[in-house]
């Protein structure tokens, strides 16, 4: 048993060395952040794409406004590839 930290909500608790989560809770929240990362990533890249095609200027600078809009509200601890301490 080692002592490590829950990636979620960063208190130790003893296990596995290969678990990052002290609970199913933590493990749950964790993947619904990731989820929603993943969605507001996805939609921001699709805005940009329509930003891209784009005719009218003023359209193109709604979209892209749009999309950086999606980008900031990415839940903190929902990115990918993070890496447990
Ligand atoms: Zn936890």
């Amino acid at each position: 048993m080692a002592a490590l930290t829950c990636t979620t909500c960063r208190r130790p608790f003893e296990g596995r060395p290969n678990r990052r989560y002290c609970s199913t809770v933590c493990r749950r929240q964790r993947e619904a952040k990731r989820r929603a990362w993943d969605n507001l990533t996805r939609t921001a890249a699709r805005l940009r794409q329509r930003a891209e095609v784009a005719t009218d200027p003023r359209q193109r600078e709604h979209l892209e406004r749009q999309a950086a809009r999606f980008l900031s509200r990415r839940p903190e601890g929902g990115q990918p590839e993070e890496v447990p301490t």
